[in-house]
């Protein structure tokens, strides 16, 4: 739902209707943003037709060809293969809401690493993140809305920096999983394109 409004442009644009308009999205009348959904979706599944026109079968392991998995952002201003110059196969890309390292993140990591082969995990948070203007309070004002609070955590932050260092610790400190030496986390800037290594310390 939120694919059609532009709230990341709108600089002065009010925490509240961010919050609204993903909270009231499901009482929105379906009309509408069903035929605009329908339409993107057609737009996806046309281009897909072409992508399989041009499409070779390229013979490709599952296993990913760097052994890394990269934990990001969902944002869309984040273009990770362009960004990090990765090449299809190379990593597995884990991506949700803020780059959170969830418990179903560690469910992916913990295949990713004891079924597919990885060893490496980077984490990218980044600048601007739609997670910095929530709060745990999104959480009440749903069950406020639908009757029912969500079992999940926001996973709202302010420090960005300090919220990549627990995603680190959050992956350094799992049981499950075999390889926790190499992670390292960053915070992707969306106005240069660069990356900025946080210090776990
Ligand atoms: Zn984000």
């Amino acid at each position: 739902m939120t694919l059609f409004s532009r709230p990341h442009s709108a600089t002065g644009s009010p925490v509240t209707s961010n919050v609204m308009g993903m909270t009231t999205s499901a009482s929105v009348p379906t009309g509408s943003e069903d035929a605009i959904q329908g339409s993107v979706t057609d737009r996806l599944v046309e281009a897909n037709g072409q992508y399989a026109d041009r499409f070779t079968d390229p013979g490709m392991d599952a296993r990913p060809v760097l052994r890394v998995a990269v934990v990001a952002c969902m944002d869309a201003r984040l273009d990770l293969h362009a960004a990090l110059g990765l090449e299809l196969g190379d990593c597995h890309t884990i991506r949700n809401a803020g780059g959170v390292v969830t418990d179903d993140v560690i469910r992916s990591l913990t295949i990713s690493q004891r079924a597919l082969g990885t060893s490496s995990v980077v984490l990218i948070h980044h600048t601007n993140c739609g997670l910095e203007s929530l709060t745990e309070e999104f959480r009440h004002e749903l069950e406020m809305e639908v009757g029912q609070r969500p079992s999940w955590a926001v996973e709202a932050f302010r420090d960005v920096e300090q919220d990549v260092r627990q995603s680190m610790q959050r992956v350094r400190t799992s049981p499950f999983l075999v390889h926790t030496d190499d992670v390292r986390g960053f915070v992707f800037d969306v106005k240069t394109g660069l990356l900025r290594e946080i210090d776990p310390a």
